[in-house]
């Protein structure tokens, strides 16, 4: 490494995570590159929900969560799913996650969260009015529910997200007012609560005029696969298996679900799992005026160009393996009797991408055991909201050598 910190970086992944860490490298003056296999926007930051929501940015490790899984375990048409296979990583990382889903440690996550989601509209602003052209949408997240008690169950989330530190904004919603708040909602929905202060995106839009502004700051974006990191302590050297080789004072791994396979050789031991969610477009017959959530489906919709972003389901399984169409019915059929206006069959953009989601709900973020080796990723359910603020701290540590107080919790090495 020449001078006291890096002059260089290259960039490994170009989700909003990869993304948003070499623009505020860049900021303080780091000269970045940026590698992905797929270019822009090739993984989870492209189809997913793109709610920028502080408000319910809660860690997966809760209890309630775990014992969901384990009552819809094996069955295709809940919204968890794992695969009967004999995958004994997978098996091991599920055995993490339980002995996690505690409310004290869930209860850790959650504060150790705190400082990302203070920060997380924030950071957003900070890119939207410095080159980043795309909207950030001010607007409630409204969840709906068929009973009173259901919206019972997610008020009692919401206040333990408070006690834990987390400013939440909430109003009750009874029939009428939920309807003037969604026309979307169909008469089996009676009860909502309605988040105020929440923002949301067009994910890929947003990644995309991200790696706009990044490479009009002078980065190059490499379309290949990295399959080599190494390092003399000075410099690191990335390598694809075609032959591109390129060289900086330090490389920052931000590969999503597919972290551990750089990342486990420098000492990062916590397992990253894709889980994978599932999302399409659908024409709709109402106006959509902000995201809507449907808790008891775990469906999650958007306001999508002229239409709804509809996204749901956790599958635990390869990245990389293909769609699964029984999932994508799965979606359709529990949200479709709870909405109206909705045209189904039209549906388009299908797609599935991968959760990176880490056993303790805390992401890795930060440096390795080598001295030009960082990694940041394993955000899970809310990389979109919580990418930027996490590349400007990251940008922070590597360009002073010093911790942020707001990541001592996601040390990679814990
Ligand atoms: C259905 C769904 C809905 C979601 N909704 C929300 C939401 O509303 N709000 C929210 O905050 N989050 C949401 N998320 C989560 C969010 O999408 C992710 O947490 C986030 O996108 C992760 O970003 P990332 O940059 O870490 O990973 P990715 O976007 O997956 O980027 C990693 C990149 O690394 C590249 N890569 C991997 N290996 C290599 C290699 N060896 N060489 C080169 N490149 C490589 C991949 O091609 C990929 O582009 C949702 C996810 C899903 C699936």
């Amino acid at each position: 490494m020449s001078g006291n910190w890096p002059r260089s970086v290259v960039v490994v992944g170009a989700g909003i995570v990869g993304l948003s860490t070499a623009w505020f490298l860049q900021e303080r003056g780091v000269r970045v590159d940026v590698v992905d296999r797929g270019g822009v926007a090739a993984g989870a930051s492209w189809g997913n929900a793109g709610w920028i929501a502080p408000g319910l940015a809660v860690p997966l490790n809760e209890p309630a969560v775990l014992r969901y899984g384990l009552r819809s375990l094996l069955n295709p048409a809940a919204p968890l799913h794992v695969p009967a296979s004999l995958d004994p990583g997978l098996w091991a990382f599920l055995a993490r996650f339980a002995a996690n889903s505690r409310w004290s440690l869930w209860t850790r996550a959650a504060r150790a969260n705190l400082p990302l989601n203070d920060e997380a509209v924030e950071a957003y602003e900070v890119l939207a009015a410095s080159g980043v052209s795309a909207p950030v949408v001010a607007a409630p997240i409204t969840a709906a529910f068929r009973t009173r008690r259901q919206a019972g169950t997610v008020l009692a989330g919401l206040r333990r997200l408070r006690a834990a530190g987390q400013r939440v904004e909430v109003a009750v919603l009874d029939r009428d007012r939920l309807a003037e708040q969604v026309p979307l909602a169909g008469p089996a929905l009676t009860a909502g609560v309605r988040l105020d202060g929440q923002r949301y995106v067009d994910p890929g839009a947003f990644v995309h005029a991200l790696g706009q502004a990044v490479m009009k700051r002078g980065a190059t974006v490499y379309a290949v696969e990295v399959d080599d990191v190494r390092t003399d302590g000075r410099k690191a050297v990335v390598r694809s298996a075609n032959g591109t080789v390129l060289s900086a004072d330090a490389v920052v791994l931000a590969t999503g679900a597919w972290l551990p396979r750089l990342a486990r050789q420098w000492g990062v031991r916590v397992p990253v799992r894709a889980g994978r969610g599932y999302s399409f477009t659908v024409p709709v017959d109402h106006p959509v005026p902000g995201p809507i959530y449907l808790p008891d489906v775990r469906v999650a919709c958007t306001p999508y160009r002229d239409g709804l972003r509809v996204a749901g389901t956790m599958e635990f399984r390869d990245p990389d393996a293909p769609q699964v169409p029984a999932r994508l019915d799965a979606i359709i059929a529990s949200a479709r009797p709870l909405l109206r206006g909705v045209r189904w069959e039209e549906r388009t953009d299908v797609w599935v991408g991968p959760r990176p989601v880490t056993p303790d709900g805390r992401p890795l973020v930060g440096a390795t055991s080598a001295p030009t080796v960082y990694v940041a990723g394993g955000h899970g359910m809310w990389g979109m909201a919580h990418g930027p603020i996490t590349g400007r701290l990251l940008a922070e540590q590597i360009t002073t050598g010093k911790q942020p107080a707001a990541l001592t919790e996601f040390d990679p090495l814990r």
